[in-house]
């Protein structure tokens, strides 16, 4: 520890900023102005432009925007092929809702996003490796502190209309199994991908105040890839989370009551869970907070100096959204 201090070691953990592009409708209700107070100084420094002459500048791993999709793939592809070197993978999509989370990671059809994109990059390199590899996917959400799998179908599930609710064991080693979680062996691309749009099904969604669609969930992938018959080490299997987290916006601003503001609660208290996790990585510290959290608790295996991990924050381009943007900004710089 102290050796580490001395060194100022980081962790392996890097930080990413993607800013939307205004729509084609917000560009017009701004009247081609285009007042963005998020300026892009280069790949990797924002400026945030704070009024009265003021600005702050953010320094990250790399900045995007008005960025492809492919563009964000090259720089993220790294990390996903690090899953069949033997190494544990986290890529989280982070930001106040409708600043493009699930557009990273889901896509739309003509630009799929990063869970696609992955699945067959995984089965590409599988397929051109010397090696055997057994590939799994499993897909959950965190709802309201419960999770819940998003592979099991209508019919498997009793009367309750949502899906049952997994606990999380961690065995003597200290690795993380979530008792009964669905897990399914997958042969190819369109096999794992079919999943996939089944669990995005599954998702629960409701409308708040602050926006007609937000997910007030985390939604979490699994991609679980185990090597037979590699020579140099014994069977170990290695494995890829793809996080599309519930919206950051804090819930005093979005008139929620209710389930609303519970769920809005849930989401903002397991979010600073997973900053104080990945903060305590970065700094070394001896003592790291995964309880706090169910979402920290199923990544407590996944995080850390054996694994790679990827923190994809997203803001709002639009003045009115300036608040919760230097919010997120903040959680970026922390956690980097
Ligand atoms: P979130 O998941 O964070 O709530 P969404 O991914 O649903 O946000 O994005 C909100 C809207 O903005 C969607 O209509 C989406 O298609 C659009 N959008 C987000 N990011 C981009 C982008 N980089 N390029 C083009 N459209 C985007
Ligand atoms: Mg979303």
């Amino acid at each position: 520890q102290l050796l580490h201090d001395l060194l100022n070691l980081k962790g392996n953990i890097r930080v990413f900023c993607r800013v939307r592009p205004l729509t084609l409708a917000e560009n017009i209700g701004s009247l081609g102005l285009g007042l963005e107070p998020v300026v892009a100084l280069d790949t990797s420094n924002l400026l945030l432009e704070l009024g009265n002459n003021k600005s702050k500048r953010y320094t990250f791993d790399k900045v995007f925007h008005g960025s492809s999709q492919d563009g964000i793939f090259s720089e993220v592809e790294p990390v996903i092929k690090s899953v069949l070197d033997g190494y544990n993978a986290c890529i989280f999509a982070y930001g106040q809702t409708g600043t493009g989370k699930t557009f990273t990671m889901e896509g739309a059809l003509e630009s799929p996003g990063i869970v696609p994109r992955t699945i067959e990059t995984l089965f590409k390199q599988a397929e051109d490796s010397n090696h055997t590899f057994l590939i799994t996917f499993s897909m959950l959400e965190i709802y309201l502190g419960n999770l819940r799998d998003l592979l099991v179908p209508q019919a498997m599930r009793s009367t309750d209309p949502l899906p049952p609710c997994l606990s999380i064991q961690t065995d003597p080693k200290g690795g993380i199994r979530i008792e009964n979680l669905v897990s399914i062996q997958v042969s190819d691309f369109n096999q794992a991908l079919k999943l996939y749009r089944f669990g995005c099904q599954l998702r629960s969604t409701a409308s708040t105040n602050s926006n007609s669609a937000s997910s007030r969930s985390h939604c979490m992938i699994r991609i679980s890839i185990t090597c037979f018959d590699a020579p140099e080490r014994r069977q170990e299997t290695n494995k890829i989370w793809l996080v599309d987290l519930g919206g950051s916006e804090r819930v005093v601003k979005t008139k929620a009551w209710g389930r609303r503001l519970d769920e809005g609660r849930a989401i903002n208290l397991s979010l600073s869970a997973l900053g104080d996790v990945i903060h305590a990585l970065q700094r070394r510290k001896r003592h790291i907070p995964y309880r706090n959290s169910k979402l920290t608790q199923v990544l407590k295996d996944s995080l850390g100096d054996e694994s790679r991990t990827l923190m994809l924050v997203h803001v709002s381009p639009k003045e009115e959204d300036l608040c919760e943007t230097i919010c997120s900004l903040n959680f970026a710089a922390r956690v980097k």
